[in-house]
């Protein structure tokens, strides 16, 4: 269902001259799977996860991203999103003035209207977020809060895991949702993502760290060095990572 073929990303300078970050990378995550993306810090794994979700400056110079045998390169994020789409960001957003549920509601419904389907109602909103709000371990006085507005960075991530868990997307990719997370919350991750995952749903999971895996277990882990995909196994990768760590790609790469 996500089909990367060939992706060659260049950031920095617009007018070229930018240095090309993703190199060749080629990856496919079959629908129902979990696949894991691992590698050292500066690979380009966020720069990955920006390019699928069309964040301004990250274009890809040749290559193509597929979803359901679709290209998303040439569509907007919001339209991304529409097509099911969803991505958790390393360093989440503050949206001074706008308060959590309303964010949530306005976003979800604007998919929602995108897939053709109707708005949700004012009472099964409230019953839902408070469902799922439970599930991350959020208050309902943080969803009255301004979005992500001073909140700590566990607090946004478990934000991160409401709004996933609320859009109930098609593919979600989730980029080192695991940094600076204690283990309570890791856990949570690993519960929102376990209670999602299903046959028509896929996920990306990129992190540096082998911990979080222990509560997601993956279909497969690829190794991303020197910007394309250099090795790709089982669980047990993710483990023998842990051990070898990323030298040895680096100096290959
Ligand atoms: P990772 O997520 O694996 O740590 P990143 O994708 O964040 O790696 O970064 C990969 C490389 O691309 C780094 O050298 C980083 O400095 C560079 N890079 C990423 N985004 C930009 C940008 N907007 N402008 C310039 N360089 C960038
Ligand atoms: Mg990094
Ligand atoms: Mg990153």
């Amino acid at each position: 269902m996500l089909k990367i073929e060939d992706l060659h990303v260049a950031v920095g300078n617009k007018d070229g001259g930018g240095s090309e970050i993703l190199k060749g990378l080629s990856l496919e995550v079959p629908k129902g799977e979990v696949h894991a993306i691992m590698g050292p810090n500066g690979s380009g794994k966020s720069t990955l996860s920006y390019t699928i979700a069309g964040r301004d400056g990250y274009e890809a110079t040749s290559g193509d991203v597929l979803l359901d045998g679709q290209s998303v390169l040439d569509l907007d994020p919001d339209e991304r999103a529409a097509k099911g789409l969803f991505l958790s960001f390393q360093h989440p957003m503050e949206i001074p003035g706008v308060q959590t549920m309303n964010f949530i509601r306005t976003a979800l419904n604007a998919q929602r209207k995108a897939r053709g389907e109707g708005e949700v109602s004012a009472a099964d909103f409230i019953r839902l977020i408070r469902e799922k709000a439970k599930l991350v371990g959020l208050d309902d006085a943080k969803l009255k809060r301004q979005f992500n507005v001073g909140f700590s960075g566990g607090e946004k991530k478990r934000m991160e895991m409401l709004q996933m868990a609320m859009f109930e997307p098609h593919f979600a990719i989730m980029d080192e949702t695991d940094s600076g997370l204690d283990i309570d919350a890791l856990k949570m991750v690993g519960a929102v993502v376990n209670e999602l995952r299903g046959p028509d749903r896929g996920f990306l999971v990129i992190t540096h760290y082998q911990r979080l895996l222990d509560y997601i277990k993956p279909d497969a882990v690829h190794v991303l060095a020197g910007g394309r995909i250099v090795k790709s196994g089982g669980p047990e990768l993710a483990v023998e990572l842990e051990k070898s760590g990323y030298d040895q790609f680096i100096e290959a790469a």
